[in-house]
């Protein structure tokens, strides 16, 4: 059974867990606990809620959010908004705050799901240990995450303490080439962490560019498209031929380019997800805004967590995009995209 089949008995509006074959179990990884997915609810699939003051801060100052108060607020005025589900995307030994995120999720009754997995290698030093780990060793570590919990203070040092929240995702990320020379190895053993827990990767592109050789070497080694979302698809949409490339080889698509016009205009992105909506991707589509401090209104920023709902989903239905659309995209996509296709152990 894949996904696309998961979907069918979440699409029939019966939840009842009578519909799922006995030999699997199906939920959400939460830092709280398991969710089913019908509890999922209103979710944006690439924020960032923490990352603290280190080397990706270093490179790039708008990226530090470590000030748990303020990112409590941002989630408050996404709760205003229907927000129930969030997902974050900064990977393990890479600034984190797997401890505040459980905290924040506690604190404001937000589901936040985590990351483990990696970023791109400029973000960790040269003497980082994820630049040294062999392949079974990283599959390894991400499994731990995802079955035992996070590991915290790792960013300069090795793994060693663990809390008990859990990762409810891999991160991957490449440069624009895609996954070659040493991303190789991180690639390979997120595929293998996945391939063997059954948990979806949440991949990164630089620009949209590198997608299909990603999927390429994901599903060689045996991960499902329907496991594969890959992210900033819609950061450069010049080149449409290869955006529905991409999307013809049934991964989610992650777009968060929104509110972002450096890049482009909101009505360049609605004309995108019309273009996808008109040749069939509407199960595809998830949606965020791939947060940092410069966008996140409790820490100045321009736009706020709640962008979507109060500005660009007005824009969508102006061009003719209906609720039902931007449902999937928030709701019920996300339900199926995090899904966690579980062996279960005993019989
Ligand atoms: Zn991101």
């Amino acid at each position: 059974m894949d996904k696309a089949d998961i979907g069918a008995v979440f699409g029939n509006e019966s939840h009842n867990e009578s519909h799922i074959e006995s030999q699997y179990e199906y939920h959400i990884q939460t830092v709280t606990g398991r969710i089913r997915p019908d509890q999922l609810g209103y979710c944006q699939s690439h924020e960032h809620l923490f990352i603290a003051d280190g080397r990706s801060a270093k490179l790039v100052p708008s990226l530090r959010l470590d000030d748990f108060d303020a990112t409590c607020s941002e989630l408050e005025l996404y709760k205003s908004i229907g927000g129930k589900s969030i997902v974050d995307a900064q990977p393990a030994g890479c600034g984190r705050m797997a401890d505040l995120q459980s905290k924040a999720s506690i604190k404001t009754g937000v589901n936040i799901i985590a990351s483990t997995g990696f970023h791109k290698l400029v973000f960790y030093p040269e003497d980082h240990w994820i630049r040294n780990m062999d392949e079974d060793s990283l599959a390894a570590l991400f499994i731990d995450e995802l079955e035992y919990g996070m590991f915290i203070d790792c960013d300069a040092s090795k793994p060693v303490r663990r809390i008990g929240s859990k990762a409810g995702v891999i991160k991957t990320a490449s440069d624009s080439e895609g996954p070659s020379g040493d991303y190789r190895r991180l690639f390979s053993a997120a595929a293998e962490a996945s391939v063997r827990s059954g948990v979806p990767i949440l991949s990164h592109t630089e620009m949209g560019m590198g997608a299909l050789e990603q999927i390429k070497l994901f599903t060689d080694h045996g991960v499902p498209a329907s496991s594969i979302i890959i992210c900033h698809l819609d950061r450069v949409l010049k080149d449409a031929g290869y955006l529905m490339e991409v999307a013809s080889t049934g991964v989610f698509l992650e777009l968060d380019t929104i509110g972002r016009f450096k890049y482009h205009s909101d009505d360049d992105e609605v004309a995108f997800i019309i273009s996808l909506l008109e040749n069939g991707f509407e199960d595809r589509i998830l949606l965020g805004l791939d947060t940092t401090r410069e966008r996140m209104k409790s820490y100045g920023g321009s736009i706020g967590l709640d962008y979507l709902h109060e500005t660009f989903f007005p824009l969508l239905r102006s061009y003719g995009v209906n609720d039902s659309h931007i449902y999937k995209f928030t709701v019920s996509n996300p339900a199926k995209a995090f899904i966690r296709m579980s062996p279960v152990l005993t019989s």
